[in-house]
């Protein structure tokens, strides 16, 4: 059987509560063999570690989403340099821009609020990849409607650390903007969707060696899952629209993600 990583899912989310044990046997049952749980917060961050002290198969990514900006102390670094030490840490995120909700969208906040709430994602965005420099580690990035400010906040870490652009849905232009800049994409369940044909483009054009798969479960299940709760077992079904694309085997798939991840998480056992 082809063995696979889920290289994003939130397995510390209320959504698993009452039956992680089962997910983690289904998608040993599946081939997926290593998932990493990303924090979202120092909490959810917490969370993933605990599981990934519970469970083997399970690895842990620690930091803070930008949509939580607000929420987060003004100096994230040592707290986050403490979770960071532990081995089963093998990255910094999610971490990133993201403009797609800004406050002045709600009557009682201006526009003064978009400006402190960018502030501040740029903030813990910066700070995450000092953190992630210092222990030798990489990113993993969300970005939605942020993509010029993104990319501009990386290019001074190049060669200090990378990241990986996770759910990548963007043009294949901006796709060579990523490799450009030393960093990577992944793939999730999108790929099945009917109306996914710009992430089918991506998926083509990406090189083997420079793109992972994941889930970004609880959300984005495969078809023909989708709608449902996603779990990392369907990397599976991902793996095998990704293979028809890029006209390979899913052996190849397998080999060539599972090198790349252990390249990009250099703690990944
Ligand atoms: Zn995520």
């Amino acid at each position: 059987m082809a063995v696979f990583f889920d290289t994003h899912a939130h397995l510390d989310y209320p959504d698993y509560a009452a039956d992680l044990p089962e997910i983690i046997a289904r998608a040993k049952a599946a081939g997926i063999s290593q998932i990493i749980s990303i924090g979202t917060s120092l909490e959810s961050s917490e969370r993933a570690i605990r599981l990934a002290e519970k469970f083997p198969s399970i690895y842990a990514a620690v930091g803070w989403h930008p949509t939580e900006a607000l929420a987060a102390p003004d100096d994230l670094r040592p707290a986050l340099r403490e979770l960071a030490r532990h081995p089963k840490v093998v990255a910094i995120g999610e971490t990133g821009l993201d403009y797609h909700h800004l406050p002045s969208a709600k009557p009682e906040f201006t526009a003064d609020d978009d400006v402190r709430y960018k502030q501040k994602q740029a903030n813990i965005f910066r700070q995450q990849m000092e953190v992630a420099a210092e222990f030798g580690l990489n990113c993993v990035i969300h970005q939605r409607t942020a993509w010029e400010d993104t990319i501009a906040q990386m290019k001074p870490f190049i060669g200090r650390t990378r990241g990986v652009f996770h759910c990548f849905g963007e043009t294949v232009e901006r796709m060579r903007q990523v490799f450009e800049i030393g960093s990577l994409v992944s793939f999730t369940g999108i790929v099945t969707f009917k109306n996914a044909q710009n992430v089918r483009a991506a998926v083509a054009e990406a090189p083997l060696g420079q793109f992972m798969l994941e889930t970004d479960c609880p959300y984005l299940a495969p078809v023909p899952y989708r709608g449902k709760r996603c779990e990392p077992a369907y990397v599976k079904e991902i793996s095998e629209t990704v293979a028809q694309i890029k006209l390979c085997s899913v052996e190849d798939l397998s080999a060539a993600t599972c090198k790349t991840a252990k390249e990009f998480f250099p703690k990944l056992a």
